[in-house]
Formats: structure tokens, sequence, C-alpha cells
């Protein structure tokens, strides 16, 4: 194993879980090279001062905090529910899940309010039970660090609160959902000194390159085929399209026009579009996007 070297920043993700895959894509995606073999302790870029750490999602927000290691990806959930003194940089976009409270299909449970002087299990006692003082609904709440979902099946609890993204689970354990406490996705945090310590400039470099890859999910690259009168409506429908870059075509009066869309807006501006006649639209994923 070599040896950890403190010039290099160090990141820390999860070793083996919902978050392995996803996150060495995204690093991948930054540009970042190394090898990631499954009885992995660390790796080493080759191409980017950086060692990635493999540990347990439970660990990183003591590592951050304590500097042991400069940055860490985990979920969101992990940093509502520890509140770890670190600093939050970047949402990541994957990991998407959310922390519902569920009850038995059968439960005459209804709403929140009949939770009342119930037990409920959960891995997430701090968000819980922050949840039910908001709503001001006494409750006890008991932690499990298992597999929450059987624990009204078992007698221990008459609800839970756990993390779902698909609800499967939920449905196979016959639970159904009253009502969500928070969304949640990767996010990237800090050490709170890691933007005053010499490896500032490093730090800036990578995440400028996070951010490359997050903007372009986030656009898309669309061409298109428009009659040159319409192309004061088309500025109008794609407001942040400043200056396109708009090619004559043989057609008189057609012009080609090339430009990117927000991805949450994309149907919407796609059919805008048709109705004035843009036609021949053609749509195209973009690598990176530095703006
Ligand atoms: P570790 O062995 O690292 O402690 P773990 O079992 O605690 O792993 P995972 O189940 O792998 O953790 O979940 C890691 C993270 O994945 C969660 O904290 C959450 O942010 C995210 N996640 C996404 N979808 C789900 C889901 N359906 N259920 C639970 N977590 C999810
Ligand atoms: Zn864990």
């Amino acid at each position: 194993m070599a040896n950890l070297n403190n010039k290099n920043l160090k990141l820390a993700i999860q070793k083996q879980g919902r978050l392995t895959d996803e996150t060495i894509e995204f690093l991948r995606k930054s540009g970042l090279e190394f090898e990631s073999y499954k009885q992995r302790l660390f790796s080493l870029c080759r191409n980017f001062p950086l060692e990635i750490l493999y540990v347990r999602d439970d660990d990183i927000p003591d590592y951050v905090e304590a500097g042991t290691v400069d940055l860490g990806i985990l979920g969101l959930n992990k940093l509502n529910e520890e509140k770890p003194k670190v600093k939050k940089l970047l949402n990541l976009r994957y990991g998407f899940c959310s922390l519902i409270i569920a009850v038995p299909k059968e439960s005459e449970i209804k709403d929140i309010w009949g939770l009342r002087n119930k037990t409920i299990a959960t891995s997430y006692p701090e968000s819980s039970k922050k949840f039910f003082k908001k709503n001001n609904i006494p409750v006890e709440v008991v932690r499990i660090r298992g597999s929450v979902e059987i624990t009204p099946a078992l007698g221990v609890a008459q609800a839970i609160i756990d993390l779902t993204s698909t609800g499967s689970t939920l449905a196979l354990n016959d639970l159904r959902v009253l009502s969500k406490i928070y969304d949640s996705e990767s996010v990237l945090i800090a050490n709170k000194e890691a933007f005053i310590n010499g490896k500032k400039n490093l730090l800036k470099k990578l995440i400028t390159r996070f951010q490359g890859v997050l903007s372009a999910k986030n656009y898309k690259y669309v061409m298109m085929n428009a009659p040159e009168e319409m192309l004061p409506k088309i500025k109008g429908i794609i407001p942040y399209l400043k200056s396109p870059t708009i090619t004559r075509l043989s057609t008189k009066g057609w012009i080609s026009i090339q430009t990117v869309i927000k991805e949450d807006l994309f149907w919407e501006t796609i059919e805008k579009l048709k109705k004035i006649g843009a036609t021949g639209i053609i749509v195209l994923p973009i690598e990176k996007m530095i703006i």
C-alpha cells in the first residue's frame, strides 16, 4: 500500500453500498483516473493529487469534521441526522431518496396526528424527533439499526421512519406511506478549514471539475430549424439564450439554431418550439460544460 501524502487532497466515499457505484462514476466523469478494487482501502488518482478513501458512510461525517479527510461524499440524510460541523459544497444529483413515515397497510392510522403516543422505529431518531416536535405530536421514538421495515410485523412499533427511493421495500413489507419528512440526495462536504489551508487551490480546481459535470447533466444541446421570422419568439421561449449560433439554410427564410436547454424545462420548451414551427429538432447530451 502506498503512503498517504499530506499534500494530496483526501476524499472519503462509501466503500460498499448504494452510493458507491454512482460516486465512482461521477468521479470518473470528472476526469479523475483511478483504479478501484473490491477490497480497496484507498486509491490514488493518476492525473490529480487526490486520494480516495473507501469507508462506511457512517464514518464520513466524523472524518470530514476532524480533518482526517478534506472532503466526503454521502447522503444529505446523514447531514440532516447528525449535524456534523462541516461545509456542504455541492448537491450531486444522484442517490435520490426520501425519509418517510409509514404504517402497516391495514393500520387504522390515517395521518400523522394518528401517531399520537405511538411507538415509531427508525435509524433516524434525530430527524424523527425534530419532525414530531415541530408538529407538536408526542410519540415514542425507538432507535433501530437494522431492518426497520420489519418492526411493525414484530410488534415492536406501530409505525416506521425510513429512507425509500422507489417504495418497493415498503410494498414488500405491506407498508403504506403517511408522510414525507425530507428529500435527500448525494452531496459533497468539506472540512471547515479546507478553504484556508494550503490545499485551497487544488480544492477549487476539483470543484470546478465537479461543477462542469453537474452543469452538463442539467443541460441538453439542441439543434433545430425554424423560419427566420420566429427568432425573437424562440429567444423568448429560451430566455437564457442570449446569442444562439445561427446558420442560414438553403431554403429561403429558414435558419438553423444551436443552443442549450435546461433539463428540467426540457419537454415544456420543446413543445413550445414545435408549436411555433421549429422542425428537425435534434437533442444531444453534453459531456462537460464549463460556465
Ligand atoms: P454502510 O455499510 O456504508 O454503513 P449503509 O447500509 O448504512 O452502508 P446504504 O443502504 O448503502 O447505507 O445507503 C447509503 C445512502 O444511500 C443512504 O444514506 C442514502 O443517502 C442513499 N439512498 C438512496 N436510496 C436509498 C434507499 N432506497 N434506501 C436507503 N438509502 C438510500
Ligand atoms: Zn451506514
